[in-house]
């Protein structure tokens, strides 16, 4: 066990290790913005007692930096738990991710990026196209929301989670896409199909000469894309051969 390891609960650490683990896996995939967005997780009861807390990545460090000691542990306001961590948490970072995690029931991890398709996808009047094998497996699982500028003002919260409603991914217009579930597996998994739609769609041949998915197809599609079913793993599966890619490149995310 190492030192940092010892300092922590079992199941913060091995929290802690997931969380980390899926910064440096965004990151191979080039889905970083510098030092901003975030993925958030909430800590099991086990470790808090049933209290409301999180895990965000520091503000200042680049994804590849981030490892399992200097994510911050912050309560349902973005206030800082970890006294002896010397980083600090972006507050404006946490005010989406916290109105989820507070309001949506299940929403253990929520993930947000503006990577350039995501957004380029966002910024089109029909949102995400029906026209292709990602997108199909996404039938029912895509919300919008309305552009109101840089996402730091609370009283937005109630919209926001209006346009969200029950689905698990969110296109935020103009700015990003989101994804929330009750493992980071399966978010990571949700984000990873919406964002192969995306990249497919901005690589599309003009719009009118694709051929469309038609809703049946596209519900049926959805219906046997197992890659989201808990039987079939629910993308723990697809996450462990990614953390298994980050550790032959750099496991320091463990420290
Ligand atoms: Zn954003």
């Amino acid at each position: 066990m190492s030192t940092a390891q010892s300092n922590y609960h079992p199941d913060e650490w091995a929290a802690r290790v997931q969380l980390a683990a899926a910064y440096r896996i965004f990151d191979m995939l080039g889905w970083t913005e510098m030092i901003y967005n975030h993925i958030t997780v909430r800590l099991p009861d086990s470790v808090t007692n049933g209290e409301r807390q999180f895990l965000i990545n520091p503000f200042g460090l680049h994804y590849s930096e981030v490892t399992a000691s200097n994510l911050i542990k912050i309560d349902i306001q973005g206030n800082k738990l970890d006294k002896d961590n010397p980083w600090h948490v972006n507050p404006a970072g946490f005010t989406i991710h916290g109105t989820i995690h507070a309001n949506v029931p299940g929403a253990h991890c929520v993930m947000h990026t503006h990577t350039t398709n995501g957004l380029a996808v966002a910024c089109t009047q029909t949102g995400l196209a029906q026209n292709n094998f990602y997108s199909a497996q996404l039938d029912d699982m895509v919300a919008y929301h309305e552009f109101e500028g840089i996402t730091v003002h609370a009283e937005e919260a109630p919209r926001l989670l209006a346009s969200m409603g029950t689905k698990p991914l969110l296109i935020l217009r103009n700015h990003g896409l989101l994804s929330h579930a009750a493992t980071l597996p399966l978010a990571f998994v949700r984000l990873w199909t919406l964002q192969r739609a995306c990249d497919v769609q901005v690589t599309q041949a003009p719009m009118g000469q694709y051929i469309p998915v038609s809703p049946a197809v596209a519900r049926k599609t959805t219906g046997d894309a197992l890659q989201f079913d808990a039987r079939f793993g629910a993308g723990q599966d697809v996450f462990d051969a990614m953390v298994r890619k980050v550790d032959r490149i750099d496991s320091s995310y463990k420290n």
